[in-house]
C-alpha cells in the first residue's frame, strides 16, 4: 500500500460519479424531514449535498454543501468515543451494551438481564453515555463536549438554539427513557441535565463537508487527516467503527451492512457520516427521511458508490483502498 493518495484520474472519476448521483437523486421526493422535533421540520426539504475527505486531505464537495445542519444522533458516535477516552472500556460496557436492537432509536427498552441500555446508536444509550461525560456544573459539563467537537471540527462548535429549545420543550420521550434508567440505576439523579446536555449535543451545526472530514478521522485511526494532530485514540476508533457498522443506521442497521458494508451513523437532521478505514470519509446531506429516520437520498448515494467502487468492508479485493485512498 502505497502512502499516496488517489491519483488525479481516480479522483476525478470519484468526483464525476458524486456529480452524476447528485443529479439522478436531486429530483427524488420521497420521505419527509423530521417533524417530532418541531424546530427541524423549518429545514429546506430539497437541500442536498455529497462530501468526500481522502486520508491525503483531498476533498470532494458536491451540492449544498455549505448548508449547516444540526448533526443529532450522529453526535452519539462521537459522544461514545469521549466517553470510552474519559473513562475506559470496561465502565462504559457497564451502563450500555453493544448488542444491535432491531427497534427505532427512540424505543423504550433496557436489556432484560443486566438493566444496560442496548447499544450507545440508539437513544437510551446515548443517554447513559451522555451521563458519563461529568463535570461540576451543565455549564463545565457542555464544556467537555464543546471541546470535544473542536477538536474533530477544528472550530469552536456553533450550537443551533432554536433546535436545542425545541429538543427541550418536547423530548419527553427521552425524558421517560432517562427516567426509566434512573429507575434502574444506569443514569444518575441529574437527568434533566444531562437530558440538557444530550440536546445540545444533538444541536450542534455541521456542514457535509465537517462530516466528511470527521469521518476521515476515525477512518484514519484518530488522526486528524491533514494535520497529524490526535483527536481521539487508535483503540477508541475501533470500538466507534465497530458500533457504526453494528448499530449506527437505527433498525436498518443490518441491511446497511449487508448492502452498503460501509461504518456509517445517520441522524435524523438528515445528515449521513460514513467511515472507510484506511481510506476516508464519506458523507451526505438531504433530510429528507424515510420511516426509520435515515435520510432517502443519502441511503441511495451510499448504496451506489459502494457498489460502483467496492466499498464494502468485506470485498474481497478493497479496491477502494487505491482508488479512494492509501
Ligand atoms: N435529538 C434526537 C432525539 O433524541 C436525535 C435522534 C436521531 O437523530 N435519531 O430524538
Amino acid at each position: 500500500m502505497s502512502d499516496a493518495g488517489p491519483s488525479d484520474e481516480q479522483r476525478a472519476w470519484f468526483e464525476q460519479a458524486c456529480v452524476e448521483l447528485h443529479e439522478r437523486y436531486a429530483p427524488l421526493q420521497d420521505g419527509e424531514p423530521a417533524s417530532y422535533i418541531p424546530e427541524l421540520s423549518a429545514v429546506d426539504p430539497d437541500r442536498f449535498a455529497i462530501a468526500a475527505v481522502t486520508l491525503d486531505g483531498q476533498q470532494i464537495l458536491v451540492g449544498d454543501v455549505e448548508q449547516a445542519f444540526t448533526i443529532q444522533s450522529i453526535s452519539k458516535l462521537l459522544v461514545y468515543g469521549l466517553a470510552l477516552e474519559l473513562h475506559g472500556r470496561d465502565a462504559v460496557l457497564a451502563k450500555v451494551g453493544v448488542s444491535p436492537t432491531g427497534d427505532s432509536f427512540n424505543a423504550i427498552e433496557l436489556d432484560e438481564a443486566t438493566n444496560r441500555a442496548p447499544n450507545p446508536m440508539v437513544n437510551a444509550g446515548a443517554i447513559a453515555v451522555t451521563d458519563l461525560i461529568a463535570g461540576a456544573s451543565v455549564e463545565q459539563r457542555i464544556e467537555t463536549m464543546r471541546s470535544m467537537y473542536e477538536r474533530y471540527l477544528g472550530r469552536r462548535p456553533e450550537i443551533d438554539h432554536d433546535v436545542w429549545a425545541s429538543e427541550r420543550a418536547t423530548g419527553n420521550r427521552n425524558r421517560a427513557i432517562a427516567y426509566l434508567m434512573l429507575s434502574r440505576g444506569i443514569v444518575g439523579d441529574n437527568v434533566e441535565e444531562t437530558l440538557d446536555l444530550y440536546f445540545a449535543q444533538c444541536s450542534v451545526l455541521v456542514t457535509v463537508a465537517d462530516l466528511a472530514m470527521i469521518g476521515a478521522i476515525i477512518a484514519n485511526h484518530g488522526a486528524h487527516p491533514l494535520t497529524g494532530e490526535r483527536i481521539v485514540s487508535r483503540e477508541v476508533t475501533r470500538d466507534m467503527l465497530t458500533v457504526a457498522l453494528t448499530c449506527g443506521m437505527y433498525d436498518y442497521a443490518g441491511e446497511w451492512a449487508y448492502s452498503v458494508g460501509i461504518p456509517a451513523k445517520s441522524g435524523v437532521g438528515g445528515g449521513i457520516l460514513g467511515m472507510l478505514p484506511g481510506a476516508g470519509g464519506l458523507a451526505t446531506f438531504s433530510p429528507r427521511l424515510d420511516a426509520i429516520g435515515n435520510s432517502v437520498r443519502g441511503l441511495r448515494v451510499f448504496e451506489e458508490l459502494s457498489a460502483e467502487f467496492e466499498m464494502h468492508l468485506f470485498d474481497p479485493d478493497r479496491p477502494w483502498r487505491r482508488t479512494l485512498g492509501r
